[in-house]
C-alpha cells in the first residue's frame, strides 16, 4: 500500500525529479496527445518567432503529471530561449519576484508553477510585469526610501495550475494564451511507455506497454512511475524484458488498481456508497468525509472518474455508477426492505 501511494505523490523526490527529466520530450513532435494544444501552440510560437516578439502568455491548467511543465520547457526550447522555473508558494514576497524578473533575457520563458498559490501581493506585483515589462521597486531605507520605475526585458510567463477555479480573474485576464490539458487515451500513454521504455533501453512487450497505460489513470508520469517500478521486477524476478506476465505481477504487487483509480478516488467512491447509498451528495460532504479539499475533489479526481464513467454530476449532487459499485465489489441498486414480499 506504501508502495502504492508512493508512486501516485504528487510531490516528487530528486531521484524522481532526474528520471522525469531524463524521459521529459523536448520538442512538440516529441510530446504526445494534446493534439489541438500542441497544433495552436505551434502556430503561436512560430508566429512569435517570425515577428521577433516575445510569446504571449500562457496559462495551462489540468491535473497534475499531463505535461505543463514539460510543455514549458518545449516552448521555451522551440523559441530558442532560456526558461526560469519557480513556483507560487516559493515566491514569498515581491522582493523574490523583483529578483527573477530583473535577470530575465529578452524573450526569454518565466514558469510559474502552481500559480494559484502565489500570494496576493505577489500576484499584484506581478500585473505590470506582464503587462508593461514594468516593475516598481524601492531602493535605500528609512527616510531616504524611494520607489524606482524599472524596465525589464520582454518575456513570457507560463503558469501553470491544477485549480483553475483559484485563478483570480485579473491575473487569468492577463493570459493572452489558455489551454486546458486532457487526461490521455489508452493508445496514447502506451505509446509514451513505449517510447519511455526506448530511452531507459528496456525492452517491453506492445501488451505490457499497453496494461501499463490502462492502469496509469491517464496521465504520463504514473505510466512512466510504474514503468519504472515494473522494470525492477523484470530485472530481479524476471529475464530483465518487460512481458505481460511480469507487468501484471508486479502491478499486482504494488497493488495498483485495475482501471489505475489511486487510493483516494477509491475512497470517494467508497464514500458516496457506503455513507451515502450512492448519492446524490453534495461536493462539500464529500470532501468532510474524505478529508480532501472540496476544489481539489473537483479539479483533480473527478474529471478522471467522471471520464471513466464511475460517477456522475447531477443537479442534486455527485452520484456513484453501476460501474463504481461493480469496480468495489458492491451490489447496485438500492435493497429496500419489504419490496420482496
Ligand atoms: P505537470 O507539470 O503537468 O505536473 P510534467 O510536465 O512534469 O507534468 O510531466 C510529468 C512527466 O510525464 C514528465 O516526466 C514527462 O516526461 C511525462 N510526460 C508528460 N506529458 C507527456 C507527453 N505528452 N508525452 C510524453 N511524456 C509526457
Amino acid at each position: 500500500m506504501d508502495e502504492n501511494l508512493n508512486i501516485r505523490k504528487e510531490t516528487v523526490n530528486t531521484a524522481d525529479r532526474e528520471f522525469e527529466r531524463q524521459l521529459r520530450p523536448l520538442s512538440f513532435e516529441d510530446f504526445k496527445g494534446q493534439k489541438q494544444v500542441i497544433d495552436n501552440l505551434s502556430v503561436f510560437v512560430t508566429a512569435a518567432k517570425r515577428r521577433g516578439e516575445s510569446l504571449d502568455h500562457v496559462l495551462l491548467h489540468g491535473p497534475p503529471g499531463l505535461g505543463k511543465t514539460t510543455l514549458a520547457a518545449i516552448i521555451s526550447n522551440e523559441l530558442q530561449v532560456n526558461l526560469r522555473v519557480t513556483s507560487g508558494p516559493v515566491l514569498d514576497k515581491p522582493g523574490d519576484l523583483a529578483g527573477i524578473l530583473t535577470n530575465l533575457q529578452e524573450g526569454d520563458v518565466l514558469f510559474i508553477d502552481e500559480i494559484h498559490r502565489l500570494s496576493p501581493v505577489v500576484e499584484e506585483y506581478l500585473y505590470s510585469a506582464m503587462e508593461d515589462f514594468q516593475i516598481d521597486i524601492m531602493i535605500d531605507k528609512g527616510p531616504s526610501a524611494r520607489s524606482v520605475q524599472l524596465t525589464l526585458n520582454s518575456f513570457t510567463l507560463i503558469g501553470a495550475t491544477t485549480r483553475s477555479g483559484l485563478l483570480t480573474s485579473p491575473l487569468r485576464a492577463r493570459f493572452g494564451i489558455k489551454f486546458h490539458l486532457e487526461y490521455y487515451d489508452h493508445d496514447i500513454l502506451t505509446g509514451i511507455v513505449k517510447r519511455s521504455a526506448g530511452i531507459l533501453a528496456v525492452k517491453i512487450e506492445d501488451e505490457a506497454a499497453v496494461e501499463i497505460a490502462k492502469r496509469s489513470r491517464g496521465t504520463p508520469r504514473i505510466a512512466n512511475a510504474l514503468l519504472r517500478r515494473v522494470r525492477d521486477f523484470a530485472q530481479v524476478r524476471g529475464s530483465g524484458e518487460i512481458d505481460l506476465d511480469i507487468t501484471r505481477y508486479g502491478l499486482k504487487a504494488l497493488n495498483i488498481d485495475q482501471h489505475g483509480l489511486d487510493e483516494m478516488d477509491n475512497r470517494i467512491l467508497s464514500v458516496i456508497i457506503d455513507k451515502f447509498a450512492g448519492g446524490p451528495v453534495g461536493l462539500n460532504t464529500i470532501s468532510t468525509a474524505v478529508g480532501e479539499e472540496s476544489g481539489t475533489i473537483e479539479e483533480v479526481y473527478e474529471p478522471f472518474l467522471i471520464k471513466e464513467g464511475f460517477l456522475k454530476r447531477t443537479p442534486r449532487g455527485r452520484e456513484a455508477t453501476e460501474h463504481a459499485y461493480r469496480h468495489l465489489g458492491k451490489q447496485f441498486g438500492n435493497f429496500m426492505p419489504g419490496t420482496l414480499f
